[in-house]
């Protein structure tokens, strides 16, 4: 974490106990930043907000696996557009990008049959 975001964290931290929020000793799956409980009983992390607490370790492990994966299928999105930016800018396509677009696309494909499993 930069020091930035470490700085916005912490405000964020200050922010929520002022308004009347507990910090709890268990952490958030994503990030390990401690959790708060709202007045509304709600369950939030400073950095990610609203967050699903998880009572076993395999539900944290599954937690932890789908945001990975979003992750990683943002990943592979923004690149297939930026080879197809700079591909439209070029007379020919090179093999290569094709192939490079068909191995993103599988991966692309990959990645959602795994979320739907
Ligand atoms: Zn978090």
């Amino acid at each position: 974490m930069s020091e930035k975001n470490r700085g916005a964290v912490i405000k964020k931290m200050g922010e929520l106990l002022r308004s009347g929020a507990v910090m709890l000793d268990q952490a958030c799956p994503l990030c390990g930043t401690p959790l708060f409980k709202l007045k509304s009983g709600e369950i939030v992390c400073p950095v990610h907000g609203t967050v699903r607490v998880v009572r076993s370790e395999s539900e944290a492990i599954s937690v932890t696996t789908s945001a990975v994966l979003d992750e990683l299928e943002k990943f592979i999105a923004q690149r297939i557009f930026q080879i197809l930016s700079r591909i439209k800018t070029l007379e020919d396509i090179e093999v290569s990008d094709v192939d490079l677009l068909n191995r993103l696309l599988d991966s692309l494909e990959r990645i959602r049959r795994i979320k739907k499993l």
